[in-house]
This record gives structure tokens, sequence and C-alpha cells, in this order.
């Protein structure tokens, strides 16, 4: 969508900067772009954007955003009148103050490959700071000043973090924090409790730009760039309306992704089980010859239990160490920048 807003999209245009410091406020004021994915959300997201407007317009009335910022929403492919309703708000908003943005994508490439669209697309726009939030209002708008107000103070990234979870299922609340463990365990940085509604200052957007990868994980390589970084606490929310777009299986897959595309862990796990099993094969070994010494051997038994822990340790083993090499050659093709460059000085 590349239709533009009759004002703002390239700044000050109509509107008349007031005086004094507010007018220099509203000049360097930031362009915020709110990204919203949106799968077959029909159903919440007339009062989705009733929300997220009221709160851009005051912040743009008090001049913390600039006039060019918008909510922009991502349809992932959905089936029901989703984009019909995006293209509604848009057109309605074209009229006044062109708040409202949209993408469509061809079909449903999944919650992260939407959100990361969403982003790629306010950065090309020009925003200087983008916020990610869900489309069924779980996350609480309110949090947005503030986040903002945190960026000013120089955070690059600011994370929403849910202080209590008792608005989920006992279910899901169970699973999350059981992943959030294992990720720990296994090595990955990520901030338990916290999904994807967070602020991405322009440089930290351009950072993540960097990163080819297609098995997407935010919530895995948001901590890995970097930069200053602050968490805002708030309560989560039921859904508005609408059920939730990831059923057990959904969320299982993108558990399982998360831990393959940011540890090699488990192959080391192979590695360490197939060392600890040739090391059985040893005790084995010395326990066989004593029994042989001792004359309480049964004939035959002492060679096949060595053989079957050695036979098995060396197979681990040799699976571990071609593991290694096959979790090198996977992190390589993943192309990930080396190290990025928050400041240079001339
Ligand atoms: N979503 C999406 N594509 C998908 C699944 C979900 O864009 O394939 C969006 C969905 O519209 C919502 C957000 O991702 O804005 C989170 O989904 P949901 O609230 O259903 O997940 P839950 O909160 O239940 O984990
Ligand atoms: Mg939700």
């Amino acid at each position: 969508m590349e239709k533009r807003a009759a004002v703002g999209d390239d700044g000050m245009v109509g509107t008349a900067p007031a005086v004094g410091e507010t007018a220099s406020r509203v000049q360097n004021a930031p362009t915020l772009y709110v990204v919203v994915p949106c799968y077959n959300e029909q159903e919440v997201l007339p009062e989705t954007a009733r929300r997220l407007g009221d709160i851009l317009r005051a912040m743009r009335a008090t001049g913390s955003i600039g006039p060019a910022s918008r909510v922009l929403f991502v349809d992932d492919g959905s089936s029901d009148a989703t984009w019909e309703l995006i293209e509604g708000l848009h057109r309605n908003a074209a009229a006044s103050d062109g708040l409202f943005a949209g993408v469509k994508l061809a079909h449903n490439a999944g919650h992260q490959n939407a959100l990361y669209c969403g982003l790629m697309v306010a950065l090309r726009r020009g925003a200087d700071v983008a916020i990610s939030i869900d489309a069924d209002l779980q996350d609480d708008v309110r949090l947005i000043p503030q986040m903002v107000e945190a960026w000013d103070n120089g955070a690059q990234i600011v994370y929403g973090v849910r202080r209590r979870r008792d608005k989920d299922t006992v279910a899901k609340r169970s699973t999350a924090e059981a992943f959030y463990k294992l990720m720990r365990l296994l090595g990955a940085e990520t901030v338990p409790d916290h999904a994807d509604y967070r602020l991405m200052g322009r440089p930290a957007l351009e950072a993540l730009s960097q990163y080819s990868e297609v098995n997407l994980f935010l919530r895995g390589i948001v901590p890995m760039l970097g930069f200053k970084t602050e968490r805002l606490y708030y309560d989560r929310a039921a859904r508005f309306a609408g059920t939730s777009k990831y059923p057990l299986k959904k969320m299982l897959a993108f558990a399982l992704n998360g831990i393959t595309s940011f540890s090699d862990r488990p192959i080391h796990l192979i590695t360490l089980a197939g060392a600890l099993t040739l090391l059985v094969s040893f005790i084995m070994l010395v326990y066989v010859l004593v029994s042989a010494l001792t004359g309480r051997a049964v004939a035959g038994w002492g060679s096949i239990m060595v053989s079957i822990w050695f036979v098995g340790g060396l197979v681990m083993v040799s699976l571990g160490v071609v593991g290694e090499y096959i979790g090198k050659i996977y992190l390589e093709s993943k192309h990930r920048p080396r190290y990025i460059v928050e400041e240079e000085l001339q």
C-alpha cells in the first residue's frame, strides 16, 4: 500500500507550528509507527483502531510524536473482512489526519513474519520509532506514551513485560513458563513474560533488518541486538473479542522453532550423552574383568554387555560429531550480522 495520505507523510504539511517551545518540540517530534499484525481480526479491529487512534491523536496534539505518525495494520492473509476494515479505516483517515495505514500480505505468513514486514515498512517510510502490538487488545495501549518517553530518555528498545498472567488459561501460562525456563537453560537470551509488545528505535530497526534468517523468532533476535534497553510492566488483559490465533499446535511449533533457531545445545547434549555411554562401557569392562577374575561370570555375558555399551556410545558420539558440523552449517546459513555498530565517531 503506497497510497499516500493528503496530509503529513513527509512532515509538517498543513499543520501550522505553534509558537515558542511547542513549535520546536513539534518540529523535532519523532515519527511513530504502531505496527499491528492482524489475522482474521474483524471482531476486534474497529475497537483496536479506536483505542490506538485516540492515543496517537492525543500524543500528536501534545507534540510528543510528529504528524507523520501512523498506525500500520498488517493483514496477514486473513480470510475474513479484516482487509476491508483496514481499507475503510485508511479511507476515512485519509480525509482527515491520515492516521491509519495498511499492508496486505498475499498469504498467511505467520505472526512473526507479518510483524517483521510491518517493522520494515515502518523503517522504509522513515519512522523514527516503531511499536509492535497485537490486534486483540491484550496489551495495555496506555503503555505507548510511556514507551515513547523511555525512548526519549535514551532507550533504543523498550520491552512491555506482563506483570501477571492470571488472564491466560492455566495451560497457556504453564507452557509459557516452561518455555522461558527451557530457553534460558539452552542459552538463548529472551525476556521472560515479554511477548511482541515492544518499542524499537530506528537504529535497532536497521540492525534488525540485517537479520536475513527465514525462521524468525523476534523475541530471541531483539535481545541479541544490544543497545540500551528498558522494561515497562503492565497487566495483560483477556482478548477483547474473537479467538486466539495461536492454538496449542501452533504454539508448540513456535516454541520448537525458537529453541532450534537459537541454540545448538541439543546437539552438544547428544555428544555428551555419547561420551557418558562410552564411560559406562569402560566401567562395564572393569566390572566384567573383576567378575571373570573372581570366577562369578556367566560365559559370554561380559563380552555382550561391554560391546552393547561400547557400540552404543560410539554411535552416539559419531552422531554428535556429525551434528556439531551440521550445527555450524546451520548457524552459518543464517547469514547473521557478526556485529552491529551503534555509533561511530569521525
Ligand atoms: N497473528 C498473525 N498471523 C497469524 C497468527 C496470529 O498476524 O498467523 C496475529 C493476531 O492477529 C494477533 C497476534 O498475531 O494480532 C497474536 O495472536 P493471538 O492474540 O491470537 O495469540 P495469543 O495472544 O492467543 O497467543
Ligand atoms: Mg492475543
